[in-house]
């Protein structure tokens, strides 16, 4: 594998007869979760990955697996538990901006995950491992879960990335700020967007948001800033790399996730890094133009159409 990713993937409900759920009597169904979403859009774009989790013994479990093993992600680390049903959440979305989301995933079957679900040659033999912090939120075995994985990343030099991911409807400001700045100083790569660096260190300046993301010892720190793309940051240097135009946002939900996809499948390349996160800026922009967490992932064709096209309108 390329990239392994661990956390949960809910069945999805977004309202059809309406777009407010109150009125809403027919609903579509899909598939979300964040770690998904990343490793569907490295599978779109040629690279190997591997997810790990638990989905309920039933229908939804079984059409949920099918479906992202159809997407080409390895699913061998994937368990039934026949103990607790598949999470699921429905997600309104009032204007391209405006998103609300309402979970039923308590006691589901990835919160069960434990750290004796890990199989360490699995995890040993990829090059990146990826987290994000809505797994620690899940549940107290789920979060150490996530601290073995990141042990046996590292006994093992497999690079950690960390994509905070911070859900306040999961758990309170305190502990999630707490695990949050734990697992970061853990990681290789921090992906945090800049609400998240806000929320953790109480400061809204960007430049000093990626020294102190970098102080807890991550080799590279990429700060999304929405339509107006990303800054990434080393030790020697930092930059800003200017988002793609998006004139149509249909459901800003997964962008930051595609982003991920695109800057790890550029460090995978081997690309430079503005290049890398110039890719992440490409594949952040298209999923926002389309309904849905990952089905406005790109293919790389598709990616480099896109880029092209964006880049010579600028001209
Ligand atoms: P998410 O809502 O998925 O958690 P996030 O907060 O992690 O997202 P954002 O900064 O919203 O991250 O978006 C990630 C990346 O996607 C941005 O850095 C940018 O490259 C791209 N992106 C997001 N929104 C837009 C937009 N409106 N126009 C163009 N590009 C966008």
């Amino acid at each position: 594998m390329d990239v392994v990713t661990i956390g949960e993937t809910m069945v999805l409900f977004t309202p059809k007869s309406s777009p407010l759920m109150r009125y809403a009597e027919t609903y579509s169904r899909q598939f979300g979760g964040a770690e998904t979403n990343f490793a569907i859009g490295l599978t779109r774009l040629g690279h190997q990955a591997g997810w790990i989790s638990k989905v309920g013994n039933d229908e939804f479990g079984k059409s949920m697996l099918s479906f992202i093993r159809g997407e080409g992600v390895n699913v061998s680390q994937v368990e039934f538990d026949p103990t607790a049903p598949t999470g699921m959440y429905f997600k309104e979305v009032r204007s391209g901006n405006q998103v609300r989301v309402q979970y039923y995933r308590k006691g589901s079957a990835a919160s069960q995950l434990q750290p004796s679900d890990l199989n360490e040659e699995y995890i040993a033999g990829a090059k990146y491992l990826h987290v994000t912090g809505i797994t620690p939120a899940l549940s107290e075995s789920c979060y150490q879960t996530i601290l073995r994985a990141i042990s046996i990343a590292k006994e093992n030099d497999v690079k950690v990335i960390f994509d905070p991911n911070l859900r306040r409807k999961l758990w309170s400001e305190d502990h999630s700020r707490k695990v949050l700045l734990e697992i970061a100083a853990l990681s290789d790569i921090i992906l945090p967007g800049l609400d998240e660096g806000t929320f953790l260190f109480n400061e809204e300046d960007p430049i000093k948001l990626g020294e102190l993301f970098l102080k807890q010892g991550a080799s590279l720190v990429v700060l999304k800033i929405g339509a107006k793309g990303a800054y990434y940051f080393t030790e020697e240097e930092y930059q800003l790399i200017p988002g793609f135009p998006v004139t149509n946002v249909v459901d800003p939900v997964g962008a930051g996730d595609g982003f991920a996809a695109g800057l790890i499948s550029g460090l995978l390349e081997g690309l430079p890094l503005d290049q890398a996160v110039a890719k992440g800026n490409g594949v952040g922009a298209m999923v926002t133009m389309v309904p849905g967490d990952f089905e406005g992932l790109p293919d790389s064709e598709e990616l480099k159409a896109f880029m092209e096209f964006t880049s010579s309108e600028d001209v």
